[in-house]
């Protein structure tokens, strides 16, 4: 049991030329993330702050966030998509799964795995008003350097380039999220 393959090599992963440069290394993130959590729990100390991650980018962020955080919070999910499977943003939000739990009268924060233009997260923050949420921040793991500054990211862990970036949760073409690193992507979403 669990053996897959008689094959002793491993394939090679990532394929050669996917990845231009590790941009933020497993050990990097891990700190920051540590520090997000602690940063975030003071914060919210006396409240149970509802995170919502927004899918599936923020999967593997929200994870290691939440078990960085030494205090009561709750948990949900939304599936927004914007890019589609292309390496440039469509322009439009949609809200594939809303939240389980009523966002009315909570401490809402609103987990990233990357604000780039910030209209998802515009969106999201404008939804979750209208739900009566009683505050919304928003943490998000990688930021755009020089992006316009509004909305305001509260929490961020890394300024990052305009590079197209994978990795720790990011996809080309629902490739690579599994990495637990964040590098450039440099291959061709043809290849995958
Ligand atoms: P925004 O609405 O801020 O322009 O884009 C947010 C979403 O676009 C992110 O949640 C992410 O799904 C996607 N996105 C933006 N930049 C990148 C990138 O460099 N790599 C990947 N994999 N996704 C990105």
């Amino acid at each position: 049991m669990g053996r897959v393959t008689n094959n002793t090599e491993l394939p090679a992963f990532p394929a050669e030329g996917d990845i231009g440069s590790i941009l933020l290394t497993e050990e990097q993130i891990q700190t920051r993330v540590s520090e997000l959590g602690r940063e975030l729990a003071s914060k919210y100390a006396g409240e149970t702050p509802l995170f919502v991650a927004v899918m599936k980018g923020s999967v593997i962020f929200v994870a290691d966030l939440l078990k960085a955080y030494p205090g009561p919070v709750q948990f949900d999910v939304m599936i927004v998509s914007s890019y589609g499977d292309a390496l440039e943003t469509s322009g439009v939000v949609k809200i594939v799964k809303d939240l389980d739990t009523p966002a009315a009268g909570r401490h809402v924060v609103l987990v990233e795995d990357i604000v780039d233009t910030g209209l998802t997260m515009k969106y999201l923050l404008d939804h979750f008003e209208k739900q009566g949420a009683a505050s919304v921040s928003v943490c998000s793991l990688t930021v755009r350097e020089g992006r316009v500054a509004e909305p305001a990211v509260d929490h961020i862990g890394f300024e990052i380039p305009h590079d197209f970036v994978i990795g720790y949760g990011l996809d080309a073409a629902q490739l690579y999220r599994n990495l637990p690193y964040i590098g450039v992507f440099t291959g061709t979403l043809e290849d995958h």
